[in-house]
């Protein structure tokens, strides 16, 4: 039988009716049986749930948002099929669902699984009117439901993978499906032991490829993005960049890592394992070969400039005349732990412990009040943490022109700042 193969197309390669009709157009002569296609939210939907979780959570009136999503949605389809298609009542009975979700009781305390249910309505909406439209093009595929073979524990909105049920349940399930028929599915979502809606973390639809390609023993995954394929630097933020034609696992993981958005940090990991290539191509020159990430690509030293934005940078000073020590480090990484904080970096003075994180609603305080009795806290927020790899002493000081720097670390191939801009 011939090796699945596994795509994956994010919100802005279905941000509106013409990018839909493009994703068609890339399947037409490409969609074969045993082909899976990950279909993420529409454009800027999962912020626009967010926004309304965090309206409902200061009980603020959300039905405007609710509107707006709708309509949205609404539209694409107007664009895409004819009066009376069937997609029109999918789509107001996933907005009843939704709705009738969002009247539930939402507190502090049960946010994240909250948070999990709602969003995923993205994903489901997203992909139903997808997988419409391609059978309506007479592209056939089979919808099928993630959270029925992607297995997690019940680690809301950072649920972990139970791998051997998922590949359970991906080779019992899904193979024998793909033997006849491509599937259609939904990125970033899975579900617990319980069957509640779990999600992988924001952006985790490329992770959910590669879970699936791992899962179904595939040949190769290709990520569709708005973008030539994995370049040095961001080309909206920076002049001058590079696309690699192909890079290793490793080097690949270490941009994610400090912040490359264009592939989710767990994405390489389950599929250097498996050796699996990933092809990362541009949705508007599909036929341009973009990038490949595999095992035997050629070492480079090309500068790479990743930026993370909205950043936070929190120190924590001892006040009892000691010094920083062990305890000290491990207090606070227990608290980031509880809170699923992560550190994206870290510098300790003889007296202070400095930390960057991503913002994130309500979690400064709650970082500040757990911390409070053992540390003077001091922060700072809206800043930027600048990473440059294979960096050219000479090429920094322009990077940093028009912006204070706070915090500063090098080592031999890795040069960091955290920024403010003046
Ligand atoms: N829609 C989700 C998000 O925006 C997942 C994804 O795009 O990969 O985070
Ligand atoms: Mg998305």
């Amino acid at each position: 039988m011939a090796k699945t193969s596994v795509y994956k197309f994010g919100g802005a390669s279905v941000k509106d009716g013409s990018a839909v009709r493009n994703l068609a157009e890339i399947l037409r002569n490409r969609l074969r049986k045993n082909m899976v296609i990950v279909v993420s939210a529409m454009g800027k939907t999962t912020n626009a749930l967010e926004s309304i979780l965090a309206k409902k959570l200061s009980g603020e009136d959300f039905s405007l948002n609710c509107t707006i999503l709708k309509e949205f949605h609404q539209d694409i389809c107007q664009e895409l099929f004819p009066a009376g298609h069937p997609v029109f009542a999918h789509l107001d009975n996933l907005f009843l669902q939704l709705n009738n979700d969002l009247e539930k009781k939402l507190s502090r305390d049960n946010y994240d699984e909250f948070y999990d249910r709602i969003v995923s309505y993205g994903e489901v909406i997203s992909s139903r009117i997808v997988a419409e439209y391609l059978c309506y093009q007479e592209l056939i595929i089979l919808w099928q439901d993630a959270r029925e073979v992607i297995h997690t524990d019940s680690d809301f909105r950072f649920a972990k993978i139970d791998w051997e049920k998922t590949r359970k349940s991906c080779q019992s399930s899904w193979k024998p499906l793909l033997a006849n028929f491509p599937i259609l599915t939904q990125g970033f979502i899975g579900s617990d032991p319980k069957g509640r809606t779990t999600t992988l973390g924001r952006e985790g639809s490329d992770f959910t490829a590669a879970i699936l390609a791992t899962s179904l023993d595939a040949a190769s995954v290709t990520i569709w993005k708005d973008v030539p394929g994995v370049l040095n630097a961001d080309p909206k933020l920076f002049p001058n960049t590079r696309k690699f034609d192909e890079l290793g696992y490793r080097e690949a993981a270490e941009m994610t890592y400090f912040g490359a958005s264009v592939i989710h940090p767990k994405t390489i990991k389950p599929l250097a394992n498996a050796g699996i290539p990933l092809f990362v191509k541009s949705f508007l020159d599909p036929e341009a070969p973009g990038t490949k990430i595999h095992e035997h690509a050629s070492v480079h030293h090309v500068p790479t400039i990743v930026l993370k934005k909205d950043q936070i940078l929190v120190s924590f000073k001892v006040t009892d005349f000691t010094f920083i020590e062990e305890k000290h480090i491990h207090s606070v990484y227990e608290k980031l732990q509880s809170l699923k904080l992560r550190v994206n970096m870290l510098q300790l003075s003889a007296i202070s412990i400095s930390i960057v994180i991503d913002t994130q609603l309500f979690k400064l305080d709650q970082l500040i009040s757990k911390l409070r009795d053992e540390f003077e806290i001091r922060y700072n927020e809206g800043l930027e943490l600048l990473t440059i790899l294979h960096q050219q002493e000479e090429e920094i000081p322009s990077l940093l022109e028009g912006y204070e720097v706070l915090l500063e670390q090098a080592s031999r191939n890795t040069f960091q700042v955290v920024r403010r801009k003046n």
